[in-house]
């Protein structure tokens, strides 16, 4: 089959949802989770894990003293709760939180360096080891999910100066990756998706191309993972470079036709392969996607569109290994699979995609978000056993109540901006 573009554009800004269900919860999101977000990462709430974000950001601009705090991965926080400000601003003005999310991109602009670069976690600690981990430390992920917020935020305000930073900073990553340049596919996926996005919002053909480049580069002989291990002799996770699965590398993404390895990743992955073939026009990528929704909506997903069946590698496990009690369904994941049967509805008007998208966002996604909008599930279970989830071994990863942060925190932020993505969804192109 071809590929059967939708030719249809919604203007997003002409239009609000008036729903019993959503307004009150994109309500919800814009009172309660968007400033509750921003006092955790500005390590205000009592008795939450610390989050140290904001604070890694003013140490990198040189504006404050101390040490790196967190994740590797810790700036993501920042980039997708930047993001919920720019749906909850395009949703209602709000000046204060607009002059607040315009401070904290001028700190973000200050911690750049000079050839682009930017993330706090090496500038801080490791400098001298850029680009020597894309396997394991995050950096192409956190760059993704920077540009998602910074064209998020262009889209809301108009204003250029967020876009301008991840523009020099994608010109880095385009000018280091890429053939006859430094091989590299990043270990998390998501630059994928965003550079797609910074494509549409700035025209520049070499973002898409990246894009594309890192798509077909996944899977290739000889093994890259390998290879930069080898090369740089140090470790941050100590993931195994030839667990293929885990990092869906185990074969050229045209060739992939059953859903693998880490699920968030494998989500991300397949949002780009069918925005890609959307918008190129790419057959042989439209019909890996395909075959990959067919394996997870028919096979690996649960009732509610929770998908990674698996605590191990938060992972993909076999074909309908469905356990209820035990099951890892990540909050990031159901997001994932909302963003993929997205795009796949941009490459043709089918109902299977939108039942499934449907089933996910109703479901999979807002079981990570209590009723308050200040605590949230990682782990998203079907059934709850008092004493034993949460306790025994097997069951540790199952929390029977959801807790108000997480040091690794990477499903609350992704709630907050999924409700306001969703007027785009039910009434336009999210693109
Ligand atoms: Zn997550």
């Amino acid at each position: 089959m071809g590929v059967n573009k939708c030719n249809y554009q919604i203007d997003f800004k002409q239009r609000r949802i008036q729903d019993e269900f959503w307004t009150p919860f994109q309500k919800l999101v814009k009172n309660v989770v968007v400033p509750y977000q921003q006092a955790v990462l500005e390590d205000k709430i009592e008795g939450v894990e610390k989050s140290g974000a904001i604070q890694n950001f003013r140490i990198a601009a040189g504006l404050a003293e101390g040490d790196f705090y967190g994740m590797v991965f810790q700036d993501s926080d920042v980039a997708k709760w930047l993001e919920a400000v720019a749906y909850s601003l395009e949703l209602e003005p709000n000046t204060e939180l607009e002059a607040y999310a315009d401070e904290i991109i001028e700190i973000i602009g200050k911690a750049q360096q000079p050839d682009g670069y930017l993330n706090t976690y090496f500038t801080i600690k490791d400098p001298d080891r850029r680009w020597q981990n894309l396997q394991e430390c995050h950096e192409l992920y956190c760059a993704g999910h920077m540009i998602e917020a910074a064209v998020a935020y262009y889209e809301a305000t108009g204003k250029k100066k967020f876009l301008t930073i991840v523009q020099r900073m994608a010109d880095h990553i385009c000018n280091r990756f890429g053939p006859d340049k430094h091989r590299g596919i990043p270990g998390h996926q998501e630059i994928e998706l965003a550079l797609l996005k910074l494509y549409r919002a700035t025209g520049e053909g070499r973002y898409r191309d990246l894009a594309g480049y890192f798509l077909d580069e996944r899977g290739t002989e000889p093994n890259f993972f390998a290879e930069e291990s080898e090369k740089r002799q140090w470790n941050h996770f100590g993931i195994d470079p030839e667990d293929r699965l885990y990092a869906q590398n185990h074969a050229p993404v045209r060739e992939q036709n059953t859903a693998e390895g880490h699920s968030v990743r494998a989500m991300y992955m397949y949002t780009a392969m069918a925005d890609y073939a959307a918008e190129t026009g790419d057959a042989a990528m439209a019909n890996a996607c395909r075959a990959l929704f067919n394996n997870v909506a028919n096979k690996r997903m649960f009732i509610t569109g929770g998908i990674g069946s698996t605590v191990e590698g938060e992972a993909f496990s076999i074909d309908y290994d469905l356990p209820n009690d035990i099951t890892y369904n990540e909050t990031c994941a159901s997001v994932g699979l909302v963003f993929f049967t997205r795009k796949m509805l941009d490459l043709e008007p089918d109902a299977n995609y939108a039942d499934v998208m449907e089933k996910a966002l109703y479901n999979g996604v807002l079981s990570g978000m209590q009723l308050d909008g200040k605590k949230f599930f990682y782990v998203n279970p079907l059934e709850v056993i008092p004493g034993v989830s949460g306790k025994l071994a097997g069951y540790k990863h199952v929390k029977p109540v959801r807790p108000g942060w997480y040091a690794c925190a990477c499903c609350p932020p992704n709630v907050a901006r999924l409700p306001h993505i969703t007027s785009k969804i039910c009434l336009g192109r999210n693109r």
